[in-house]
This record gives C-alpha cells, sequence and structure tokens, in this order.
C-alpha cells in the first residue's frame, strides 16, 4: 500500500542510500540529543510521530518513511496534553522495550522518547488552535484534543525538521488538522498519509484494541462493516449523506454491544458535515465498546478507488 501527500503531484524520489533491513535503534529522551542527530547526519529524515504500544499501522508508516528517505526516526510521547482529565491518559498501554525492538526491525534509526518535563517544561503556555476543522466530530466529543495534539505536533516538527512526517488516514480528522496547520503556518514539512491498517476481520489496528474483551473483540468488525455497507450504498449511486449515516448507523444496530458516539460524512478536508456528496466524502464513526472508545473511518470518492 502508498501513502500519499493529498494533493497531485510526484511521490518523493526513492533516497539515495537504502537503510540496512536491521540496524540498532538509538533511544534518546532530550532534544538536545535530537538535534545533535540531526546535525551530524546526512540525507533526507522522515519522522513517525507514535503514542507507543507499536503494531502493525505504526510500522507501515516507518515502512513508507525508510522508502522515502534516507534516515528514519519516531516519537514516542503519550501526550498527556490531547487527553481529557476523564480519559484513558493513566492507563494508555505502554511497552518502551517491545517498542525499540519492533522499531529495530523495521529499520528505525532514532527513537524519541521524552519525559513530559522535556516536552512541557515548567511555565509552557504556547498552543495551537488550528480552528474550525478542529471543532466538530473528535473535536467536540475530546475538548482540547486538537489542541494538544497540533501543538505537540508543531514541537516536534521544530524539534525534528524532518523533510516529511507520516501520518496513518485512520485518525483522519488527526491529518485534516495538522495539514491545515502546516498550510497556514507554511511550515516546509512534506505531510504523508498512509493507509489504515487493519486486522483480517477488518477491525483498524489500535493501541487501544488490548481493552476490548473477547467479547467485544469479536463484535468489534462491526465498525468497519458498517464503513463498507456505506460504501456500497454510495457507489450504488446515494448521494444524500443522510441516507448514507443512516445505512451506517442500521449495520452498527445490529450489534447491542456498540454503543454508538457518532456517525459522519462530512468533507474529508474540512471536516464539516455534508447534505449532498459531489466529490470526495469521509466516512467516519465513534463507538464505545465496553471501556475501548474506539474510531474508523472510509473515504469514498478518492482517487485512487479505495481498497480496504
Ligand atoms: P498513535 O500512536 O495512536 O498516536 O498513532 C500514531 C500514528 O499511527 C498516527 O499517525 C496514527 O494515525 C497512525 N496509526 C494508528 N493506527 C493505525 C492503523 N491501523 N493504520 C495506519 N496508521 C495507524
Amino acid at each position: 500500500m502508498r501513502c500519499g501527500s493529498g494533493k497531485a503531484g510526484p511521490s518523493p524520489r526513492a533516497p539515495r542510500h537504502r537503510r540496512r533491513e536491521r540496524q540498532d535503534v538509538k533511544t534518546v529522551t532530550a532534544i538536545r540529543e535530537v538535534r545533535a542527530w540531526r546535525r551530524y547526519g546526512r540525507g533526507s529524515v522522515g519522522l513517525v510521530p507514535t503514542m507507543g504500544y507499536l503494531h502493525a499501522g505504526h510500522l507501515s508508516l516507518v515502512d513508507a518513511a525508510r522508502r522515502e528517505n534516507d534516515r528514519v526516526a519516531a516519537s514516542l510521547f503519550v501526550n498527556p496534553t490531547q487527553f481529557a482529565p476523564t480519559e484513558d491518559l493513566a492507563r494508555y498501554p505502554r511497552d518502551l522495550e517491545r517498542d525499540t525492538r519492533l522499531l529495530e526491525t523495521a529499520g528505525c534509526e532514532l527513537l524519541f522518547a521524552p519525559t513530559v518535563e522535556e516536552i512541557y517544561p515548567a511555565g509552557f503556555q504556547t498552543s495551537v488552535d488550528v480552528g474550525t476543522v478542529a471543532a466538530p466530530l473528535e473535536g467536540a466529543r475530546r475538548p482540547g484534543h486538537f489542541r494538544g495534539v497540533a501543538t505537540v505536533v508543531l514541537k516536534l516538527l521544530g524539534i525534528f525538521r524532518p523533510d516529511r512526517a507520516y501520518f496513518g488516514a485512520k485518525d483522519a480528522q488527526q491529518l485534516a488538522v495538522i495539514r491545515k496547520m502546516v498550510r497556514d503556518l507554511d511550515l516546509t514539512v512534506e505531510i504523508r498519509a498512509c493507509p489504515t491498517v487493519r486486522e483480517t476481520d477488518g477491525l483498524a489496528m489500535s493501541s487501544r484494541n488490548v481493552y476490548l474483551t473477547a467479547e467485544e473483540r469479536h463484535a468489534a468488525p462491526v465498525l468497519h462493516r458498517a464503513l463498507l455497507a456505506g460504501r456500497d450504498r454510495w457507489a450504488a449511486g446515494e448521494r444524500a449523506a443522510e441516507a448514507l449515516r443512516q445505512t451506517i448507523r442500521s449495520v452498527l444496530a445490529e450489534e447491542p454491544q456498540v454503543r454508538v458516539d457518532y456517525v459522519s460524512v462530512a468533507d474529508p478536508e474540512t471536516c464539516r458535515e455534508l447534505e449532498t456528496l459531489a466529490g470526495p466524502a469521509l466516512l467516519s464513526l465513534a463507538a464505545f465498546l465496553g471501556k475501548a472508545r474506539l474510531i474508523d473511518n472510509i473515504v469514498v470518492g478518492d482517487e485512487p478507488a479505495p481498497r480496504d
């Protein structure tokens, strides 16, 4: 699967030097160490920001970064400012040792795993508010979430000064927020979006899937099935957004364990709800399964035709 920049144009050129399959990943915790790594190395740099507890979705971003850059770095930071007080910050899954091994195998050169104090020292005050794209959907349910995301991503871009940064289409609104920030602030980094990696039964991979009980895990693929039903209805010619939302909701209703948070048919760039589809549309949802809150999405009407 290929990653994209979300706009027409050539893919980045392959880097001049191919990296070894496996190499020791250098783990650093201080910003000055990242700057030193950046200063003394040569060639293009691809950055993969994560919150850790890595899975094949994260590793697909590292793979894409390796294909398109000379050097690949990842960050691992469970960013407290993007969690509301009621959310799962304290119990968010963590396993630095395992993550380091996975990054090593994936061919990542540097892992930046800072403390909260390194990123937000005493007196830290600045925050980034990207405006209306951050307001609906996740932004409406998770107040302050995208302010936290945009602020930490801007910091990481400032720390690493990467040529390209890699994000998953799984978090579609996050991608729209970051693209808007990069455009509005004239940042020179290229934002690359990679397709959602799924389990064989369609469930989008997520660090939060570990919260699911066996029974909830069994029910969870209904999220993807519901989105596919929406896409099928769109493929059959339906262009009324509410009809597509209804289709998605009716499939979700087949699983009594699923508590729907929202079902949305929106513009992929602005995340504003649509009435009628005249171009690409983001079909997205959030749902609770027990303690886990899961999100998923599919884009229709985009090129090339979606395959997941
Ligand atoms: P996280 O660690 O959840 O903050 O995710 C780090 C990056 O990995 C984000 O850009 C996510 O969108 C991306 N990501 C998470 N899950 C997947 C997945 N299943 N497929 C592709 N990318 C993903």
